[in-house]
């Protein structure tokens, strides 16, 4: 007997009937086994024929109510959850290029100077910013991020250029993917040199003799020892 609704309701067809019935002497002989678990039916039970998960369309033989239901609520779609990724490298590494490339409309991307681009009219240099446009860049981008890492249905990119290791971490126990975006220090300080204002130049070498990169790798000799809180806004 099906365990919700009867056949109708349940939308089934006549396959479904038609395997049914061919399992049901087995299911009541007691010689049936669930699929999914392995363990015997007992004879006197309800029972399911149980659905292929990857293929609804197939039937994989008589399961337990319980493990079809189980199932069933393991199939449901779940509650969609974005991916969160930690994009770093030096200046001029290419990262909002990098976001530009791999975010959809729709999903959240925080980048400092987009968005102290926004908090005052245009008119100054790339990269530099008066001092209040800083704090109130910096205080926006943190609230950005605390509300984007709060509501997770959706990709999150946050460029990051120097995160402190316990700041990687805490990106890592959220799930992040962390991408390092880095096109070598020669091609960054060209870069740099051509577009940037001149104390990125001096950003950029602090990157290298400490990248935050090594820092998540372990495995990585250079990490011994570096432990320096570099944590920059850009
Ligand atoms: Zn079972």
């Amino acid at each position: 007997m099906p365990s919700k609704g009867t056949t109708s309701q349940r939308g089934y067809n006549g396959a479904h009937k038609r395997i049914r019935a061919k399992y049901e002497p087995l299911v009541r002989a007691g010689q049936a086994t669930c699929w999914r678990c392995g363990n015997p039916i007992p004879a006197d039970a309800d029972w399911d024929l149980g659905h292929d998960d990857n293929d609804r369309r197939q039937y994989r033989g008589p399961e337990h109510v319980k493990c079809n239901r189980a199932t069933k609520s393991r199939n449901k779609p779940p509650t969609p959850t974005g991916n969160l990724y930690l994009i770093i490298g030096p200046p001029a590494a290419g990262k909002s290029t990098w976001v530009r490339e791999h975010a959809k409309h729709g999903d959240i991307t925080i980048d400092y100077d987009t968005i102290a681009s926004v908090l005052t009219p245009p008119g100054g240099k790339p990269h530099q910013w008066p001092a209040t446009v800083k704090a109130v860049t910096k205080a926006a981008r943190q609230a950005a991020i605390d509300a984007a890492t709060k509501h997770r249905d959706t990709d999150t990119y946050i460029i990051h250029s120097t995160p402190s290791p316990a700041l990687i971490a805490q990106y890592q126990n959220l799930g992040a993917n962390i991408i390092v975006i880095d096109p070598g220090i020669d091609t960054v300080l060209a870069r740099a040199k051509a577009e940037r204002p001149w104390q990125m130049q001096q950003a950029i070498k602090e990157w290298y003799a400490n990248p935050p990169s090594q820092q998540t790798n372990p495995a990585n000799p250079a990490n011994a020892g570096t432990g320096a809180d570099t944590t920059r806004a850009w």
